[in-house]
Formats: structure tokens, sequence, C-alpha cells
């Protein structure tokens, strides 16, 4: 049995022992790291540590016992990560650490502070956009103001975003430095207005009005928000009149963000637009080579070229590809070479060829739509809603051949003549309607 089976195993028995609050608050995010001559080693998250120890250790320690056959002695470490995330970082974690473990977020601005400028790599792709970066960190509020960085996903926008927010904070250390998503921007409004709370509501405003600078990353998510984006116009206006630096990213131009406000729009169009394109090869490469030797792995030249080549327009999947092949020979205690790359990179490809699963299309609606994954399944019917949902029907039947009965049940359990309808409704407004038809004709691109 391998350490993640008898975790499994010991786990089960303290779930049936335990009430499920108090499995779920204590033992949710633990982990066996490693089990050796009798002495276990058990990853906890930092606030559960000294309650496991305290309450839970005979318990466990009984568990263990039991499913493992032996006298274990327990140790209890306070956990690096947080739980695995997929399979790969799980053999990782067994092994110990391969990569450096994410730095915190700062929390006073929001910023990570392993994205820098140091480490962004710089091409033709997009050296238009560093130089302006680079341009607002010396003067921000005045060159280019407000700066708006447009990009597919995975191009490096909010790298490029939070290195100004970085620098900036190096540079200039009396001004304060708001960072925020379009997305976090509106959970936390609609929190305050729910709350009901003057001074809540206060306390929100001044968070991004007293900001001397403002990043706000995947601003595309307020569209479609109407108190979200009155808020918004207003918190922007008051900052670019007082002349404090105002960066936005965003997945298109704002003249392409669908529900965007046109006041918003016009503003956002008002300072510097620039984009981020696909890294060529070469810059590709150098991204590789420069992970490789931060992370200090031993990687030959020739496998980056392999992975570089074969990974070409996502700069996070290529990373991905990188972490997966360092992976897998870690795990089987192998060295790096071509050869264990391509099959490596074999899998990867399977899974790109594979159909579009109901999922991609959903997530793809919902980030062009700016709604919620758990909205678009729910039973709110809020105009723009019922639109991308019934977009989501139309290219779940027109992309993903599912049945109707099928697209009901992975939207929610929703009736099949529901489905119908909807379908029939998207096709019509297809027909009669030409700028819908080209929302839709953008949507089905970002599928390929
Ligand atoms: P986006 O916000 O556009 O989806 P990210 O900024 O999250 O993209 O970038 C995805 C990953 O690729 C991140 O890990 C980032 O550090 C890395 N990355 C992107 N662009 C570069 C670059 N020019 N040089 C080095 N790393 C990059
Ligand atoms: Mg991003």
């Amino acid at each position: 049995m391998n350490q993640e089976k008898i975790w499994k195993a010991v786990l089960a028995q303290l779930e049936v022992d335990l009430s499920p609050a108090i499995f779920k608050t204590w033992f949710k995010e633990t982990a066996l790291v490693k089990i050796e001559d009798g002495v276990a080693e058990v990853s906890c998250p930092t606030y559960a540590k000294k309650r496991l120890e305290e309450r839970y250790y005979g318990q466990i320690k009984k568990a263990l016992d039991s499913v493992t056959h032996q006298k274990n002695e327990l140790v209890l470490k306070t956990s690096v990560t947080s739980k695995p995330k997929n399979k790969d970082q799980e053999t990782v974690n067994n092994y110990g650490p391969l990569f450096k473990p994410k730095q915190k977020r700062n929390s006073s601005t929001g910023l990570f502070p392993q994205y820098t400028f140091e480490t962004f790599v710089v091409g033709p792709n997009n050296n238009l956009a560093h130089a302006v970066a680079r341009a607002v960190v010396e003067n921000p509020g005045k060159t280019y103001n407000p700066f708006f960085l447009h990009s597919r996903v995975g191009l490096g926008k909010t790298h490029l975003i939070q290195a100004i927010g970085n620098a900036i904070k190096e540079k200039h250390s009396d001004l304060r430095i708001v960072y925020c998503t379009g997305e976090s921007f509106t959970n936390e409004l609609l929190d305050a207005i729910r709350r009901g709370d003057r001074a809540e509501s206060g306390k929100f405003r001044e968070k991004f009005r007293k900001s001397d600078v403002w990043l706000i990353d995947d601003a595309q998510f307020i569209a479609g928000k109407e108190s979200t984006q009155e808020e918004f116009f207003h918190t922007f206006n008051a900052l670019y009149l007082d002349q404090k630096q105002i960066v936005l990213t965003s997945d298109r131009p704002p003249q392409e963000i669908a529900r965007l406000e046109e006041r918003l729009s016009s503003r956002f169009s008002g300072g510097m637009i620039t984009d981020m394109q696909a890294p060529n090869l070469d810059v590709r490469v150098a991204i590789l080579r420069s992970k490789r030797d931060r992370e200090g792995l031993e990687v030959p030249n020739e496998v980056i070229d392999l992975i570089a080549e074969s990974i070409p327009s996502n700069i996070r999947e290529l990373e991905g590809a990188f972490m997966r092949v360092a992976a897998i020979a870690r795990s089987q205690q192998k060295a790096i070479t071509v050869d264990l790359a391509k099959k490596a990179l074999g899998g990867i490809k399977q899974e790109k060829e594979e159909k579009l699963t109901a999922g991609d299309i959903i997530r793809e609606v919902c980030s062009y739509y700016s709604v919620n994954l758990k909205d678009i399944k729910g039973p709110r019917r809020p105009k723009n809603l019922a639109l991308a949902r019934q977009v989501a029907m139309y290219l779940l039947r027109s992309k993903a051949d599912l049945p109707f009965m099928e697209i009901g049940d992975v939207l929610g359990g929703r009736d099949h003549t529901t489905i119908m309808y909807g379908v029939g409704k998207i096709k019509n407004l297809m027909d009669e309607n030409a700028k819908f038809r080209g929302e839709i004709r953008t949507l089905e691109s970002r599928l390929r």
C-alpha cells in the first residue's frame, strides 16, 4: 500500500468515529508525508497542528496502527503548501519539494513577491507591454494612465501587473498600492452592500479611493454587473482626477468586452492600450531555461527545446508541461532525458486531442460573459445569466454533440425541453443579429 492509500484508509476510519464537522475542520487537509521505520510523518495546516496533537493524537495513531498492522510513532508537521491539487503534485510532495514553494501574498498590497520584472522574459511578443510597464514604474500616474493590458489567458498579464506593483513598492515605498481582481472587487462590494452596513461600505470605498496605485487584474469580470460598474466608475474617476496610477488587465480590448458600460470602456481606452501575444520558440526556450535555473533543476537543453516546441500558445501550459516532466522523472527516480520527456509529453498531447468537454465549454462561456460557474448552473434567471446559460446550451449541443437530456444534467439538472427551447432561441438570435452572431463566433474560436 502506498502512502496515499494508507492515509485514505486512516481517514476513512476516523470519519466514522468523529462528527462530520470535526472531521472536516481538522482532518480535511492532512496527508501522510512519509512512513519509515515505524515513524509516520503527517502534514497538517498550521491552525490544526496543536489541536490534532492534543486531542486526536491517540485516535489517529490507533487508526494508523490498525491500517498498517504495526506500531507507529506519529509526528505532525505543518504543511508548506496547502492540499495537493493534482496527481503530479502529490508525487512531488511524497519526495520532498521539487519546486520552491510559492511565496505568500503580501497582506497589505495583495501582491505575490515572485512576480517581478527580473523573472519576466521579454521578447517580441511582449516588449511593448514591458516597456510601458517599466515607464509606469518610473512615473506612476504621469506617463501612461490608465494602462490597459490585454491578452489571451496564460500569457503573462497577472505576472506583469504584479511586477508593476512590486517594483513600485520598492521604488516608491510611500505609495499605497492596491491590487484586486475584477472578481474580488465585485465580491467585496456585494458583501458590503449585502451587510447593509454604512461603515462597511465606507471602508470598502476608502480602501480603493485612498490608493495611489490601483491595479485591477481581469477587469472584464465587472461587465454586466450594474452596481459593480457604478462603483468602479466612481472609484476610477476619483483616482484618475487625482493623477493616481491605474493599471487594468483583461482578456480582450475594452470595446470587445460584452456588456461593459460605454462610459467605462471609453475611460479604459483613454490612456495606453497594449496587448501581448503568444511567445515565439526562442522566448519559450528562454522562459523555461530561466525557470530551470531558478528552481535549480538539472534539465538538459534538448529537453527544454522539445517542451518549448510542443507547447506553443500558452505560457502557463508551457510551465505546466515542464513541471510535469520534472515531476515524472523525480517520481521514477530517473534523469530527465529526451526519451522520458517525450513520453511525459505524449500524455499531454493525447489529453489535448480529446474532444471538447462540457466543462471546457461552460468555463469558456462563464469567462466570456463574466458569470460564475455556480450561477450558470443555479436557478437564478436575471437577463445576463439566462443568456449566458442559453449560449452554453447552444455550444454544448453544437460543439460537444451532447444530447438535450445530458445538457440539462450538466447545467444543474434542467429539463430537456428547457434546453431545446434555449438552443432554438440562440439560433434565432444568431439569424437576426449580426453582432450577436459575432459574439458566438468569437466564443467558438476560443474553444478551438
Ligand atoms: P495571465 O494572467 O495572462 O493568464 P499569467 O501572468 O498568470 O498569465 O502567466 C502564466 C504563467 O506564465 C505564470 O506562471 C507566469 O509567471 C508565466 N509567464 C508569463 N509570461 C512570462 C514571461 N514573459 N516570462 C516568464 N514567465 C512568464
Ligand atoms: Mg491572470
